[in-house]
């Protein structure tokens, strides 16, 4: 018992199963036997290790010989119950008695419950000689138990330790995914997302060569995006209008089906593979898939045939499919930046479409438009006559640059018939545009021939339409080489299109106002040309009246009918002469602007005042700067502008008084003052007197006649000319009415250019 206690202290305290065992077999023989052997099961129930003490004659114990095959079998088929000594078996071989035998067997199985067989205890040959008893077998027993739980334990340990291998793998794996995860969606920078999946693709998967693929926008090919280890150059060569073809190899096949692929050189013959790197041998394809729809390919090779397991495919599809979502992310992100790039450009379009309202001005700048925002080479507009299926060139805008371009556009005015082009009327009749190119197969024979004939590579037709009609054709044309327009490109047209045919519906609308104008200006015109006659008569009879009184004698009344006649017809006069003016003035067209030298008007205008002044002796002085005093604008509109202030100076100035015009100049504006020391105006009517048809009424100026449109007009005027009115006055000391205007710009250049 105490040799049974020391071995199994000294069992405990080895740290190492197999000095345990060696421990265990040890003891078993110092309890009184010439050999003990403990064998060691695999799962399969071979021997794996072999534990031997002592010595003895017998050959030594190989492996599968520890037990006899047929008692082993008998013992697992639980043939042996009878022999069963507590936990161990005791089969005396041969005759009865106490001596021990050649063949007899004891035995104890490594077994924990009704667990695996884990291995055997054999004891051989007591060194007493004698057969053993019950009690001689209870420490083998022991042992057996301890060697069974140091076995199991070690097991289990085993395995602990192997799951724990395991879920630290896992745990890598899970914390790499969630790193990606965090990593992907704090980014939307596509280049930034798509390095770091290539990067933790390559790292996992210890590839030498990597690629990631991205899908063209027509979903007809790869594009090679990122690029990592040593490419074959023909790779690189693939370009968005050359891309890797869907139908090429493992990369082609996994965006195609949107599937893993694996594929490896000793699997298939030389030639059947498409790998990217020189000495690769095995591939691994993974493609990006969101909402169903492959973005692009991850490739990755290795120069290890067994690369890429299971394992590490399982982990690269679940990067993917988060690089995926990243990626649509990114790619929605850019797509809403290009919007809002996209929406600069066409808003800056609009505004230079609507910016005018001249009708070919109009249709020029739209093709200009179309032509630039879809990077063709030319644009045309035309007109469209439902009626007779027939389109009118209105505009041709070939873009400068595109030097190279094949293209022959027809001349003005041409008259093309669409009757023929099947696609065409089909467009125009559902109001969306169409897309021809010559590569393509499915254009019809007709169109082809226009296209040849017109040397167009590809062209896009988008009908204008407003309010429900078709206004006309928009043509964006591409002469240079084959081109694929995007839905993208067709919105941007659309857009164009649709400000397009708002402009050119404008343009004919504001047509139409200009003829009414016109008409309006006509009739005033008319009907004051008709008024000034009869005026005329009226006033020579007063003077034929006035002068047959003067033979007759006439009384004072007479005379005082008279003077109201008088007066009455010359307000009527000058409201005709008045109106006259600003007619002409709101109808002159800017086209009649010029520089011309403001000081000569000043003087001009100042000079023929004179003589009415002469009349009330009153003292006109002039004073301007003898040079830098050239302005840009309307002359007439000008002259008429300082005529009724110098005008009002000397009417609302009692006789004998003083007036002093001044024009001053500088690089910023040109300053023309007219001062008089005449009635003044109160300042409660001061407010007003730049309304259409308003008189200030002060004392003493009663009897002077005024329509009250002066002044307003010299306000439409000035202001017209980008320049403002000013005035100052003062009841009973005078008046000074001033303007100011921009000076004219430096040579060549006018008022509109600078705007
Ligand atoms: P009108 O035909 O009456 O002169 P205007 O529009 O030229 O019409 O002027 C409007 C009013 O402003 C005039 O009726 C007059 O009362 C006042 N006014 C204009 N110029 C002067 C001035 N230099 N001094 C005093 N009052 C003036």
């Amino acid at each position: 018992m105490v040799q049974l206690q020391a071995a199994i202290r000294q069992v405990l305290d080895e740290p190492d199963l197999d000095a345990s065992l060696t421990a265990i077999v040890d003891a078993i023989c110092a309890l009184g036997w010439r050999r003990a052997v403990l064998a060691l099961y695999s799962d399969i129930d071979e021997i794996k290790v072999l534990f031997t003490s002592g010595t003895v004659d017998e050959p030594p114990v190989t492996a599968g010989a520890v037990i006899p095959a047929a008692i082993w079998q008998r013992y697992l088929d639980g043939d042996l119950a009878a022999y069963r000594v507590s936990g161990l078996y005791y089969i005396p071989q041969g005759q009865p008695g106490n001596a021990w035998q050649r063949d007899d067997l004891v035995f104890a199985p490594l077994r924990r419950g009704q667990g695996p067989v884990l291995g055997v205890i054999r004891a051989e040959q007591p060194v007493s000689g004698e057969r053993p008893s019950p009690e001689t077998l209870r420490p083998i027993d022991i042992l057996a138990s301890q060697a069974a739980y140091l076995v199991e334990h070690a097991r289990l340990l085993d395995e602990a330790a192997c799951s724990a291998a395991v879920m630290a793998d896992q745990i890598e794996e899970l914390s790499m995914i969630r790193q990606a995860d965090r990593e992907l969606s704090s980014h939307l920078d596509m280049e930034h997302v798509i390095t770091l999946t290539m990067d933790w693709a390559l790292r996992q998967a210890a590839a030498s060569t990597g690629l990631l693929c991205l899908m063209t926008d027509n979903k007809k090919g790869l594009v090679p995006y990122i690029k990592m280890g040593y490419l074959l150059p023909d790779v690189l060569n693939w370009t968005e209008r050359n891309p890797w073809p869907l139908d090429r190899g493992a990369i082609g096949r996994a965006a195609r089906t949107g599937e893993v692929q694996i594929v490896r050189a000793l699997d298939m013959e030389a030639g059947a593979y498409y790998f990217i790197g020189e000495d690769s041998r095995a591939q691994l394809c993974v493609p990006l898939v969101m909402r169903g729809e492959v973005l692009g390919v991850v490739t990755l090779e290795s120069n290890d045939d067994a690369a890429f397991d299971a394992h590490t495919s399982n982990f690269l599809e679940r990067l993917a499919q988060r690089a995926a979502v990243a990626l649509d992310n990114a790619r929605l992100f850019r797509q809403s930046e290009q919007l809002a790039d996209d929406m600069a450009v066409l808003y800056s379009a609009g505004r230079a479409i609507t910016a005018t309202l001249e009708r070919d001005e109009v249709l020029k700048r739209i093709a200009q438009s179309m032509a630039v925002a879809l990077e063709c080479s030319s644009a045309m507009i035309l007109d469209y006559q439902p009626e007779r299926l027939e389109a009118q060139v209105l505009v041709v805008y070939r873009v400068g640059t595109a030097r190279n371009s094949q293209e022959v556009l027809p001349p003005l005015k041409t008259v093309l018939p669409l009757g023929d082009y099947s696609t065409l009327i089909d467009a125009l009749a559902r109001r969306r545009p169409v897309i021809l190119r010559a590569a393509d197969a499915h254009t019809p024979a007709m169109e082809l021939d226009l296209m040849q004939q017109m040397g167009v590579q590809a062209m896009m037709l988008m009908p204008l339409v407003a309010q429900e009609e078709v206004v006309g054709l928009a043509l964006v044309i591409e002469g240079r080489q084959d081109r694929v327009f995007s839905p993208n490109d067709i919105f941007k047209a659309e857009t164009l299109g649709s400000q397009a045919s708002v402009a050119l519906r404008q343009a004919l609308l504001y047509n139409e106002v200009r003829e009414l104008e016109k008409l309006k200006s006509e009739m005033i015109r008319m009907a004051s040309h008709d008024l000034r006659n009869p005026l005329g008569n009226l006033m020579g009879y007063v003077e034929l009246l006035d002068m047959s009184f003067r033979r007759t004698g006439k009384t004072s009344e007479q005379d005082e009918f008279l003077n109201n006649v008088r007066r009455s017809a010359k307000i009527m006069q000058s409201l005709i002469d008045d109106l006259l003016t600003l007619e002409r003035v709101e109808s002159e067209r800017e086209a009649q602007w010029q520089v011309f030298d403001l000081g000569a008007l000043v003087y001009e205008v100042v000079e023929a005042a004179r003589s009415s002044a002469n009349l009330k002796r009153q003292i006109v002085r002039l004073e301007r700067a003898a040079t830098g005093t050239l302005a840009y604008g309307s002359v007439t509109q000008l002259r008429q502008v300082i005529a009724n202030l110098v005008g009002n100076a000397i009417k609302y100035t009692p006789d004998e008084g003083q007036i002093e015009v001044s024009l001053s100049g500088s690089d910023e504006r040109l300053e023309v003052i007219v001062r008089d020391n005449g009635y003044g105006i109160s300042p409660e009517r001061q407010v007003r007197i730049f309304e259409r048809f308003y008189r200030a009424r002060e004392p003493g100026t009663d009897h002077i006649v005024g329509t009250g449109l002066g002044l307003s007009l010299v306000k439409t005027v000035v202001e017209r000319h980008s320049g403002q009115v000013w005035f100052e006055s003062t009841p009973g000391v005078g008046s000074a009415f001033g303007f100011w205007l921009p000076p004219a710009p430096p040579q060549g250049r006018t008022n509109r250019d600078r705007a």
